[in-house]
């Protein structure tokens, strides 16, 4: 799995293939959608007519909190494979684990299902707290691949990263850059930037990089797509990953798992 991905959450179905189409054409290769972002159909039209060898992408796909049990996740999975025009996914992943359905152990199980018969190279998760891992990796027999969830400098999420380290689950951050809502103007960022002639949202996406964290940043602006890819030309040292790693406030942008309906 790339390191860094393009997300396409909030971008609408129209927008979407110019986006994806400007991302794999700046060195993009791994896409971040899901069925309730409803523009897998403008993805998959991007991914058809980019020229880009079908095994060269790595494609994320999720299902959503309607869909979940056995017979309704295998529908599910079929029709967001028909939208995005492609006979296989990389990455399925359980949007939200919307623990009062308790539904999501067959979800998975059907997940599992989909891996066997090769519709999807890899299975996961997003937004699956400690807890909710602990009974799914009971219950089933693939660990998840990965967990995807809210993480940026002021939610660092320690205790899910650690959980997933032990377990051999990948961690990904979802709005890694706070969803560009003032975390980008915070000084210690800003003087970070200028030291190293970047932006902040480069400092912040390195940031990630350099704590091993997969990351989906979001834009339809092309030049904030080709910045956010060029990353890997300069490193932090270790006095800036400490200050980043002081901005930590525990502060969610997005819903809580443990009430997401
Ligand atoms: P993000 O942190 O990627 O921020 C995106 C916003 O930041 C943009 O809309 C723009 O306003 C700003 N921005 C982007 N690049 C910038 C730059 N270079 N300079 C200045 N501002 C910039 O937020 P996101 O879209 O919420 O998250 C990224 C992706 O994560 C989504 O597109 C989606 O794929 C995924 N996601 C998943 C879940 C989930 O529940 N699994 C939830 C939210 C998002």
């Amino acid at each position: 799995m790339p390191q860094l991905g393009f997300g396409v959450w909030q971008v609408p179905d129209d927008e979407a293939e110019q986006a994806v189409a400007t991302a794999l054409e700046a060195g993009y290769r791994s896409i971040d959608t899901a069925a309730a972002y409803e523009n897998e159909a403008g993805t998959g039209k991007a991914i058809a007519g980019s020229g880009v060898a079908r095994e060269e992408l790595f494609v994320t796909t999720k299902l959503w909190n309607t869909e979940h049990g056995r017979d309704s996740a295998l529908r599910a999975f079929d029709a967001s494979l028909a939208k995005l025009g492609l006979d296989y996914v990389d990455l399925y992943l359980i949007h939200w684990p919307v623990p009062a359905k308790d539904a999501y152990i067959d979800t998975y199980k059907a997940f599992e299902e989909i891996l066997a018969d090769g519709r999807a190279k890899a299975i996961g998760v997003s937004n699956f707290l400690p807890e909710h891992l602990e009974r799914l990796i009971d219950a089933t027999s693939v660990v998840p691949a990965v967990n995807q969830i809210e993480l940026h400098p002021h939610l660092q999420q320690h205790a899910s990263r650690e959980f997933h380290a032990q377990q051999g689950i990948t961690t990904e951050a979802w709005s890694p850059l706070g969803q560009g809502k003032g975390l980008l103007e915070v000084p210690a960022i800003v003087a970070i930037a200028q030291k190293h002639g970047r932006t902040p949202a480069q400092i912040v996406l390195r940031w990630h990089i350099q704590l091993g964290n997969v990351v989906i940043p979001k834009s339809v602006t092309p030049s904030r797509i080709k910045e956010n890819i060029d990353v890997f030309g300069f490193e932090l040292d270790p006095e800036d990953m400490a200050a980043i790693s002081a901005l930590n406030e525990d502060r969610r942008l997005g819903p809580d798992p443990a009430q997401m309906a």
